[in-house]
């Protein structure tokens, strides 16, 4: 006999109203930051490659000058992999992924739309897999 969770109730939605200037943490509340997001959330995703495949986040992109690091900057570690391209952070002391540089499109940060406060990205009705396992700079490399 399993626990007898109750499942959410939330009615899913298209697209999560976010303000203009956004502010996230991770789960300690070590690392705050803050996102410009007056045009909203930009290609909230998922994507298969090796790295997000296991974490599993729901990002959306910003230039590299709408997120700043509010606190914590120096809890934050730095992954890396592969190409070394993508610059991926999390905070060292509770794990959370809050974002990374990408590697597609450097001049971007991704962030993980969970870190959002009061965002739930659960409710996303149609999140789409981006085939990173197929990454399009692995594509150039090949051929
Ligand atoms: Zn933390």
């Amino acid at each position: 006999m399993g626990i007898n969770y109750t499942l959410s109730k939330k009615p899913l939605v298209d697209y999560i109203d976010v303000k203009a200037v956004h502010k996230g943490q991770c789960h300690c509340g070590s690392v705050k930051f803050s996102v410009n997001l007056k045009n909203g959330l930009i290609d909230p995703r998922r994507c298969n490659c090796s790295m997000c495949k296991r974490r599993g986040a729901v990002v959306a992109s910003v230039q590299l000058k709408d997120l700043t690091i509010d606190e914590g900057e120096s809890i934050l570690s730095l992954y890396q992999f592969n190409t070394n391209t993508a610059k991926h952070f999390f905070c060292s002391k509770c794990g959370i992924y809050t974002h990374h540089q990408r590697r597609s499109n450097p001049e971007q940060y991704a962030f993980n739309i969970a870190c959002l406060d009061g965002v739930d990205p659960f409710v996303l009705a149609d999140v789409p897999v981006l085939d990173g396992e197929d990454h399009p700079t692995d594509r150039l490399e090949k051929s």
